[in-house]
């Protein structure tokens, strides 16, 4: 038969078994456009691994860009930020941060920072302010669904996140009900180890106060757990503590 030369550039010919240049394995080698193949499960495997996580990476940074309002997507000016809050910024942020202190002191511009550095490694991240959470809490048996369903997919992506930032805790009114529900959110976050940031305006004892007797000193309790690290509480505050 005589030879075809278009056939003949685009024969694949297998060579044999040769080492993989990607980790050594024993992996059978194909020959086709001049150039040599290298069939390897293992490396196949990992690149689509590595693949996977590039996409839950950029997944969780568009999504930290719709959850943050623009203001706090600038890059930081470390000098604008009171000192000791600024202390969390370097961090690993594997672990949960809690900042304390008065309004206008870059808690929150932090907070988002330690955010973005966790879905910088793929971590879906959510925002909520504490008062929020509770009003979702209160409007989720809402007679008009569309106000239902809004709360009840507030909750769960406060639930889920799997890097959430609670702001302004202590903020506002607090009812029995929304601190049980608040609570539960923080208990449920604690067993289900998932990474927390949470800022408040004060301290343990402001928030036990503030929380009132019922259910102030096991929130307190569970931020505590929520802003521990491998090395200790992480928990930055100007306050001092009463
Ligand atoms: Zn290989």
């Amino acid at each position: 038969m005589d030879s075809d030369p278009i056939a003949d550039r685009f024969r694949l010919d297998r060579v044999g078994i040769e080492p993989c240049p990607g980790c050594g394995d024993p992996v059978q080698a194909i020959s086709a456009f001049g150039r040599v193949w290298h069939e390897c499960p293992r490396c196949a495997e990992q690149e689509k691994q590595q693949r996977r996580q590039r996409e839950k990476i950029d997944r969780a940074l568009a999504q930290w860009a719709v959850v943050t309002p623009p203001t706090y997507r600038e890059k930081i000016d470390r000098s604008r930020i009171h000192p000791t809050i600024a202390l969390a910024m370097d961090l690993d942020f594997s672990s949960g941060i809690g900042l304390v202190g008065p309004s206008g002191i870059g808690k929150t511009r932090v907070a988002f920072f330690a955010l973005r550095m966790a879905s910088a490694r793929g971590l879906l991240p959510g925002r909520v302010t504490a008062a929020e959470y509770r009003e979702a809490v209160s409007l989720r048996h809402s007679g008009a669904k569309e106000t239902a369903s809004r709360a009840e997919e507030l909750i769960r992506m406060a639930k889920w996140s799997r890097a959430l930032l609670i702001d302004d805790i202590g903020k506002g009114a607090n009812t029995p009900a929304g601190d049980e529900a608040f609570y539960n959110l923080l208990e449920h976050r604690r067993a289900e180890k998932l990474l927390t940031f949470w800022t408040s305006n004060g301290g343990s004892g402001w928030l036990r106060k503030k929380l009132g007797a019922d259910y102030g000193p096991a929130i307190v309790k569970r931020l505590v757990d929520l802003a521990t690290g491998p090395d200790g509480y992480r928990i930055f505050s100007t306050q001092e503590e009463t």
